[in-house]
């Protein structure tokens, strides 16, 4: 119930209004967001690459309605992805088609997106293409399909949400022609007739799909912080005999830091996912709705201004 509230919120201005216009909730928000400018992704990159943990770096937005606020979002994945490559950090990239102008038309979209495939081409750098919300997932794995015939399998990826009911059968063809797909719970308010309402519902899809898709030629990104999940993926692994380039584990930016150390020094690859930008609100929101606990670290910090 406070999940979907939280999530109602995320979307709706005038609580985006009065959450930003509050100094504690930035102060709060940057337990999950690296910044507001590049040069402090970057630095937060360097950082996680000297323990050991390969990042992905993810400039906040999403839902752009006019044309010309995407040409500075093309720009900063650019000078992104030219950092990337001049500091030599171990780092891929993600992005939101609807950052990149879908709601506005596919074609401006399409367009962005290839300017930042073809820089980050000629960068060697890997981009995933982030799931948003059930009425984008046609067109996201229909782009995706197109991106990654252009630029190769390996340089494309996105996301599948194992809270979907479809995901399975996305999973089964997309593993058949080896995609490289990031597998989470899920993080937006769907219906119950896409998406299970139970958590034990998703968890168990989660683990299900997990042990799947590790015996496709495939590649898989573990993207969860449930240890149930990381285990269970542990003991798929085990048991398929997948290869270790086949696979990695993927966390958020500030949620278990020290499992994240913990998975690396048993020999995992581990990418963690570190967002930064002005536009922290749903991002901020998605990660309180997750975990609702969050709010008593927000309600503190605003009595104790
Ligand atoms: C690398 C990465 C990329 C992602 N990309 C997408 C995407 O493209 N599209 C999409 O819909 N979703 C995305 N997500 C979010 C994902 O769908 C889930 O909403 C999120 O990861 C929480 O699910 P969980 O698997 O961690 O399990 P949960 O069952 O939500 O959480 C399990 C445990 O993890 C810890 N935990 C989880 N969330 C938090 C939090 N916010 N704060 C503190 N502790 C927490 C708690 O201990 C909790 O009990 C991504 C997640 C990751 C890790």
């Amino acid at each position: 119930m406070l999940r979907r509230l939280i999530l109602y919120f995320s979307t709706a201005m005038w609580a985006r209004r009065i959450v930003t216009g509050w100094g504690v909730a930035r102060r709060v928000a940057r337990r999950f967001v690296a910044g507001e400018t590049l040069d402090e992704a970057v630095s937060a990159a360097k950082v996680l690459n000297t323990r050991k943990l390969a990042v992905t770096l993810d400039y906040l937005g999403e839902s752009v309605h006019a044309a010309e606020d995407t040409v500075e979002v093309v720009s900063t994945y650019c000078a992104m992805l030219d950092r990337i490559a001049a500091e030599k950090l171990s780092a891929s990239v993600s992005l939101k088609l609807t950052h990149l102008g879908l709601d506005i038309a596919e074609d401006l979209c399409v367009t962005n997106l290839r300017q930042i495939l073809t820089r980050a081409q000629e960068r060697g750098v890997k981009v995933t293409i982030d799931m948003e919300n059930t009425p984008y997932t046609d067109t996201t794995l229909r782009i995706y399909r197109t991106m990654r015939d252009e630029y190769g399998f390996d340089n494309v990826g996105t996301v599948i949400q194992a809270y979907l009911r479809r995901s399975e059968a996305d999973l089964r063809e997309l593993g058949a022609e080896g995609a490289h797909i990031r597998l989470c719970k899920g993080a937006y308010l769907e219906a119950a007739d896409l998406a299970f309402p139970l958590k034990a519902d998703v968890d168990a899809n989660y683990a299900r799909l997990t042990a799947q898709y590790l015996q496709t030629p495939g590649y898989l990104c573990i993207a969860t912080h449930d240890e149930a999940m990381i285990q269970a993926a542990e003991s798929a692994i085990k048991s398929t005999g997948a290869a270790q380039a086949r696979y990695e584990f993927q966390m958020l930016y500030g949620i278990r830091s020290a499992r994240q150390d913990e998975l690396a020094t048993a020999g995992y690859l581990v990418r963690v996912y570190v967002p930064f930008g002005a536009a922290w609100y749903p991002y901020f929101m998605r990660r309180l709705a997750e975990r609702p606990a969050n709010l008593w670290f927000f309600a503190r910090g605003f009595f104790s201004r």
